[in-house]
């Protein structure tokens, strides 16, 4: 998907430092401080436009959940749909995530939502894909004992490499699906991909894992 350059994007998000986190790493371990209640924090990578961090905030009040976007242009978007919907549990920031640990103390997180990451399908991307070893050990870190990764994707190929990742990473797979809308869970909240790719009839793939 082509995403318009906006060159008003950088000073839209400094001006909405209500929702937008301006200085993400300095506030390494005292995230929850950012928020009205000191609750469960969940963390989305590659948040896109903002209708699951928007829909999940709506739908489960007792987390606080953060997003991180590196594009500018998509980020402004889920800026715009924090504010109209006026969520107090709901931040975003713009940053590319390459390590969370500079990011997020060491049990920080309760869960990390991965949704429709770019599956860098080229083996010598490999080390890109945000289910390759070196993000597990990211992950591992700043999640909380149990805490959870939850990754849902269109996409086979990723699909089934995450999930030799996590299990040669010596995670436990909670729970597969190779068609998630089939089930008709009610908690789910699905992301502009999702939707687009469920229109189209193809099936979503989900799993739910967490380091043992
Ligand atoms: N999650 C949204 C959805 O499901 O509709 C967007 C999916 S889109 C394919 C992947 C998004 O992840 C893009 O907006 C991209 O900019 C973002 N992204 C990829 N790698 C990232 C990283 N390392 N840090 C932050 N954002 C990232």
């Amino acid at each position: 998907m082509r995403i318009r350059n906006k060159p008003w994007a950088e000073d839209y998000i400094k001006k909405n430092d209500s929702i937008a986190v301006l200085n993400p790493y300095e506030e390494k371990g005292n995230w929850n401080q950012l928020f009205t209640e000191k609750q469960k924090l969940a963390l989305e990578i590659g948040t896109g436009k903002g209708q699951f961090i928007e829909g999940m905030a709506k739908k489960n009040p007792e987390t606080n959940f953060i997003g991180i976007e590196r594009d500018k242009n998509v980020l402004v978007s889920a800026i715009d749909k924090i504010k109209e919907s006026e969520l107090s549990n709901a931040r975003l920031v713009y940053e590319n995530a390459r390590d969370l640990r500079d990011m997020f103390a060491r049990d920080e997180i309760d869960t990390i939502y991965l949704n429709f990451s770019d599956p860098w399908p080229k083996t010598r991307h490999e080390k890109r894909r945000l289910t390759y070893k070196t993000f597990l050990e990211q992950y591992q870190n700043v999640l909380k004992d149990q805490g959870k990764i939850i990754l849902k994707t269109d996409n086979r190929g990723f699909f089934e490499y995450t999930l030799v990742s996590f299990s040669q990473f010596g995670m436990k797979l909670e729970d597969v699906t190779l068609d998630l809308h089939e089930l008709e869970d009610e908690s789910n909240v699905m992301t502009e991909y999702e939707e687009k790719f469920s229109n189209k009839g193809q099936p979503i793939y989900r799993c739910i894992a967490t380091f043992e």
